[in-house]
């Protein structure tokens, strides 16, 4: 049975801290989806990729993900050989997503930019039939962003308030990464608290966009069809 939206990113944790939110308003109204992950994040300062496995196996269960897939494009590098490029055009045309979520390609972290453009090249691929893997072509409607490190204007946001729940919980399943009093790791910027109130503030802005306490902001290069334009405006305070 096909997925409705693909979310793929470069590190396990990057989906839970951006668009999760929006994963689990979608799953909400009966939705599927999947995460796939290009890399292990072996390369984290904190924890093993053995431990991070688990961990995201954990954060895709409470997110309700039909499947998470970890592949091995190198933590640190994000570039794969042409055998991995069509691993990923098979996953695409195999779970037939009618929408792709992935990192905007302008970042502070080199990863998240190059899976950026990666992902939107070999969605593009995916609907060329000549390109040869075990599924036939499909190409999804459309690839949207998150933005990781730097913060950029959204073209739309997406209410999360009632899944934000769900989403800190998600967030949280990866204990080795972010902030634990008990830990006895070394400290980094993910691990100090501060992060995660940061994260949070960052929701809080997207929201305050729209006139709800949370949202999501996205990019997208065609803007989201609207039925409703009023519907839509709902809930402003005139003139703000
Ligand atoms: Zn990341």
């Amino acid at each position: 049975m096909p997925v409705d939206v693909l979310a793929i990113a470069a590190h396990p944790d990057d989906v839970e801290l951006t668009c999760a939110g929006t994963l689990v308003r979608l799953k909400a109204r009966g939705r599927r989806f999947g995460i796939v992950d290009l890399t292990r994040g072996e390369l984290g300062t904190r924890g093993t990729d053995a431990i991070r496995h688990k961990e995201a196996e954990r954060a895709a269960e409470i997110l309700g993900a039909e499947f998470r897939e970890t592949l091995d494009f190198g933590d640190g590098r994000v570039s794969g050989t042409r055998d991995q490029e069509l691993q990923v055009i098979d996953l695409i045309r195999r779970e037939k997503p009618r929408l792709v979520v992935t990192s905007y390609p302008e970042d502070r972290h080199p990863d998240h930019a190059r899976a950026g453009r990666l992902v939107t090249d070999l969605t593009f691929y995916a609907g060329l039939r000549k390109i040869e893997t075990g599924h036939p072509a499909h190409r999804p409607q459309q690839t949207i962003y998150f933005s990781t490190g730097y913060v950029h204007e959204p073209d739309f946001v997406v209410d999360v308030t009632s899944a934000m729940e769900t989403r800190r919980a998600a967030i949280l399943a990866f204990s080795s990464q972010f902030h634990s009093e008990s830990s006895t790791e070394p400290q980094t910027v993910l691990s100090q608290k501060f992060f995660l109130d940061g994260i949070e503030a960052r929701a809080r802005h997207f929201g305050f966009l729209i006139g709800v306490e949370f949202g999501e902001g996205f990019r997208s290069k065609r803007p989201p069809k609207l039925d409703d334009v009023v519907a839509a405006f709902e809930g402003f305070e005139p003139g703000f």
